[in-house]
């Protein structure tokens, strides 16, 4: 699965596009269908995306609101989030998905 930067897991709702990338000018990759956002898996801007603190707090904001965590649970886990992030090895598409996990 992917996690989208809208903050969505991607699972069916993909197009098929064509982008430019490190490996070749016309790559062809998937986007999700529901935001717009294309992934470039060949410059893994995907699955080993480390953001700031700043961003992946955004990022997990989303998260919480598309799955329609309750304020309580929204709020433990983003500090689990930050808590996983100060390890400071941690894609964050780990991250998320761990925090969710725990709570
Ligand atoms: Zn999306």
């Amino acid at each position: 699965m992917i996690l989208c930067e809208c903050g969505e897991f991607v699972k069916k709702s993909t197009f098929k596009d064509y982008i430019c990338t490190s490996v070749n000018p016309s790559t062809r990759t998937i986007g999700h269908e529901k935001c717009g956002i294309i992934f470039n898996f060949f410059d893994d801007t995907v699955s080993k995306k480390y953001s700031s603190r700043k961003e992946l707090k955004v990022l997990a904001g989303r998260f919480a609101e598309k799955n329609n965590m309750d304020p309580e649970v929204i709020g433990r886990f983003l500090l689990e989030v930050d808590r996983l992030k100060s390890y400071g090895n941690m894609p964050d598409r780990k991250i998320i998905l761990e925090a969710y996990k725990k709570v």
